[in-house]
């Protein structure tokens, strides 16, 4: 079988409080192919930024890979000193943050901001760099490019500081592009836009994407594939027809039925009970024990494992479920 663009392999991720580890991230197995459009949802607190982190080698202090491995083309990110990491970030994997009023430098220009991308990443003059930024910051539907180049991030609207963004990660070409939340920051006018940029993006330069978000429904609109992750756990990962129609684990279940949608104007909307587990109280058993009406007696000592089930490409973590392969 040919390397994926990206292939996480058992990914560990402890944090270390006081003298004590604290498991963040367990037995993350995924892959992503070229051109493939990618969501990871999940409540806050289950693992979604800490992902993404972890596969741009920008981890916390407080936080590290204890076991697994990323390979990105089949060479692994995490051997040696970070050489891995180094070399892939910006000309081979970019990352787009939730809010790009903080991500930019207010003091500094913003044709800056992307042209030094293209200067500390490729092998080129400040003239080209120049450029290339103007060419990306025009590709990213940003107008008035000549003005807008010397503009500091304050004088933009929120929606063209995150085009910005969009622009500085992509003026090296990545072949994969992370976007965290991309559009958590801006008003559902702007956010359609930037996701119909981010979709447009694909289908025309090829690069990946991987979007991490909270909500299923900019999950349905952008991505061929979801991973729903809970309590650091991927606990189903299926194209999104399927998930969308067939939801397996209870927990995307529920994450379903609290979409709000028109046909449910009028009605309270449904919330999942409890809350997520935080680091310290989570044990054996599986993540989602505490929460799940369809849990018994063996969910709370056997963590289960992601297993496919008769659907083929649908992997899912749950005892409800016979196990058919482990996937790794
Ligand atoms: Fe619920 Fe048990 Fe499945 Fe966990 S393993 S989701 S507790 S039924």
């Amino acid at each position: 079988m040919a390397d994926a663009l990206l292939n996480v392999q058992e990914l560990n991720v402890n944090f270390t409080i006081g003298k004590k580890q604290y498991p963040a991230l367990r037995e993350m197995n995924f892959r992503i192919g070229e051109k493939e459009r990618v969501g990871i949802v999940g409540e806050s607190g289950c693992g979604k930024s800490l992902t993404s982190l972890s596969v741009m080698g920008l981890l916390p202090e407080s936080a590290a890979i204890t076991r697994g491995d990323i390979k990105l083309f089949g060479n692994s990110l995490t051997a040696g000193q970070g050489e891995g990491w180094r070399s892939a970030r910006g000309g081979k994997v970019a990352m787009i943050f939730q809010d790009p009023m903080t991500a930019l430098n207010p003091l500094m220009p913003v044709g800056k901001q992307i042209a030094e991308m293209a200067l500390t990443h490729l092998d080129v003059s400040k003239k080209e760099a120049r450029q290339l930024a103007m060419e990306v910051m025009a590709s990213v539907g940003l107008s008035r490019i000549e003005q807008l180049y010397t503009e500091y991030p304050h004088r933009l609207s929120g929606g063209m500081m995150q085009r910005v963004m969009i622009a500085m990660a992509l003026i090296c070409k990545p072949k994969l592009l992370i976007a965290d939340e991309p559009t958590t920051a801006l008003d559902v006018t702007i956010q359609a836009q930037i996701l119909d940029l981010l979709r447009e993006m694909n289908r025309s330069t090829g690069t990946a994407l991987l979007l991490i978000s909270h909500d299923l429904g900019v999950i349905r609109e952008v991505c061929e594939r979801v991973i729903v992750m809970y309590a650091g756990y991927i606990v189903e990962d299926a194209p999104v027809e399927d998930i969308l129609e067939h939801p397996k684990h209870p927990y995307t279940s529920a994450l379903l039925q609290a979409l709000p949608s028109v046909e449910k104007r009028g009605q309270l909307l449904y919330t999942i009970p409890g809350r997520v587990p935080p680091l310290e109280e989570r044990g054996e058993g599986c993540p989602f024990v505490g929460r799940c009406p369809s849990a018994s007696g063996i969910c709370e000592k056997v963590t289960p494992s992601l297993s496919s089930t008769a659907a083929g490409r649908h992997l899912v973590r749950c005892h409800l479920y016979p196990e058919r392969r482990v996937s790794g």
